[in-house]
């Protein structure tokens, strides 16, 4: 490793960036669940989309399991902040789990609407990622009334009449502006689409995008610091790249950077999705100093989050 001669670099840390209300009422409930309920605890899918957060979980003896055959009747079973589908729910209660529900109420809040919207009669459209867990929890709550559309073309394939009664709801870590872009051409081919009152797309997606694309401006390259299957930190790395057309780069670690993204570049941004640990993100900015000519550091604050979510009850 050698840094780069005569090389001068300064980077804007965008905020509010990393952890979000969601990710840390989810982790707290594992801290709890670990300190009151029987061992092994066991946890559906990955609590949040980092690898460091599960790897550290797994040194602590929680059991991250994709079935729920995996998981012995009677054990203690955490569901994941992207919320599961009902037919998980009815399963854990049915083999005698002690059930913790971690899913972020921003996702359940979604989940109500899918339900009532369902109860209503309506056809709902979800506009989300094919495979991801929150759309297919999401999906589950209503299988027979609720359609998948991802891209504004998708809106072209729906095959409902102007009788039908029609609603969408969406995947809470999409990228604003095209999610926005789909909304549009729903509301151009079915002008009476009922909506959500407020957004699915939560505060904290909103609100990193939007630091984001205000630091992107004055950048000429940007960096995003995020497990490459964490949704909310794929869109930001896009949303990076949308407007100038920088490049725009997602490492996991420190160790993924590659000092030749900052050669000949002057202003670096940087921001961290919703379920990167800001320790992460400092040992990135260590490389960055060590490594790749970071000689200034500030921070753009476009914005303060105040979001707390209560905690369930546990309960030994
Ligand atoms: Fe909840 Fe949004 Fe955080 Fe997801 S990103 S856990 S929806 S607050």
């Amino acid at each position: 490793r050698r840094k780069i001669q005569g090389k001068i670099m300064k980077l804007i840390m965008a905020a509010p960036r990393g952890f979000c209300a969601g990710v840390e009422r989810a982790l707290k409930i594992v801290d709890e669940a670990l300190e009151l309920l029987p061992h092994p605890i066991y946890v559906n899918h990955e609590i949040v989309h980092n690898s460091h957060v599960v790897e550290f979980y797994k040194k602590k003896g929680v059991i991250f399991v994709e079935e729920i055959d995996d998981v012995p009747d009677g054990s203690s079973f955490i569901f994941n902040a992207h919320g599961v589908p009902p037919s998980l729910v009815k399963a854990s209660k049915e083999r005698g789990m002690k059930i913790v529900d971690a899913t972020c109420p921003l996702v359940s809040k979604v989940h109500f609407e899918a339900i009532r919207y369902a109860k209503q009669g309506y056809k709902i459209i979800l506009i989300g990622h094919e495979g991801h867990p929150e759309v297919i929890g999401v999906m589950g709550e209503a299988p027979d009334a609720i359609y998948l559309v991802e891209k504004p073309e998708d809106v072209d394939d729906l095959e409902f009449t102007q009788d039908d009664k029609i609603a969408y709801i969406t995947q809470t870590t999409l990228s604003v502006d095209d999610c926005a872009a789909v909304i549009s051409s729903l509301k151009k081919r079915y002008p009476g689409v009922s909506e959500p009152k407020k957004a699915d797309i939560c505060y904290a997606t909103t609100n990193r995008q939007e630091a984001v694309k205000q630091i992107a401006e004055k950048c000429d390259v940007f960096l995003i610091v995020g497990s490459p299957n964490s949704s909310n930190s794929n869109r930001l790395r896009e949303v990076a790249k949308a407007g100038k057309g920088l490049d725009a780069y997602m490492v996991n670690c420190a160790e993924g950077l590659d000092p030749k993204w900052f050669e000949g570049k002057q202003t670096l941004g940087l921001s961290a999705g919703a379920s990167t640990p800001e320790k992460i993100v400092s040992a990135v900015v260590d490389r960055l100093k060590a490594e790749c000519g970071l000689i200034e550091v500030s921070e753009f604050i476009s914005r303060e989050e105040n979001e707390h979510f209560a905690l369930p009850k546990i309960r030994a």
